[in-house]
């Protein structure tokens, strides 16, 4: 399996440009995260999303000890702290940690929004079933970073209490469904709201 450099270094600013770190502990192999790039590619086929740097980290971060639902701790050894040493000039680092679920015993994913690149995305051991875990987490922050500001998915996610929940989609075969399903699928809309992220050299004041 091939694997990507150590540099981090992207020169296309249209690119999403990502970087993988593998936390000491993680199940995760090269083969699945082969696997979770291909897929992404495959549900965001406009998005060009070049092979990332690699990295690993010594430190050991347990998801089953991280609330999902909580913004990442600053801390000197945290997980940000290191992603942000490691992948300083790169749109996302996704960082493979072991625990099969978060906090939670639900969550396997989560994306962060932080005020400085890179963002996050942490996935557990648990992605290593979920061939469209990525592509989720990819899609949410791609959203977060649409140029005409937060963007909700076009067919919004109604809870079983009624209530709405706009980042995720109502159609359990989509990809942004709650869980991402097997044999996920995007949508033209969310595909052409994707194209629009800042993130792809598009500024907050193109129209
Ligand atoms: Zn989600």
């Amino acid at each position: 399996m091939k694997k990507g450099s150590e540099n981090c270094h992207f020169n296309e600013p249209a690119d999403l440009s990502l970087c993988v770190v593998t936390a000491k502990g993680s199940r995760v192999t090269d083969g699945i995260i082969a696997n979770h790039l291909f897929k992404a590619r495959e549900i965001w086929p406009n998005i060009p999303i070049p092979e990332p740097c690699r990295k690993t980290m010594s430190y050991e971060p347990n998801a089953e000890d991280i609330d999902p639902n909580e913004s990442i701790p600053n801390d000197k050894n945290d997980i940000r702290y290191i992603a942000m040493r490691e992948c300083p000039d790169v749109d996302i680092a996704v960082v493979y940690i072991k625990g099969q679920y978060f906090k939670d015993k639900n969550t396997i994913a989560v994306s962060y929004y932080t005020d400085e690149r890179p963002y996050l995305i942490v996935m557990s051991d648990g992605t290593i079933k979920s061939d469209y875990a990525l592509a989720h987490e990819l899609g949410h922050i791609l959203f977060h970073t649409f140029f005409a500001g937060i963007a909700n998915d076009p067919n919004p996610y109604k809870r079983p209490d009624g209530t709405i929940d706009y980042a995720h989609d109502n159609d359990s075969h989509n990809v942004m469904w709650p869980n991402a399903p097997l044999n996920a699928v995007s949508t033209k809309e969310q595909r052409e709201i994707a194209r629009f992220s800042t993130l792809l050299g598009n500024t907050s004041s193109d129209k």
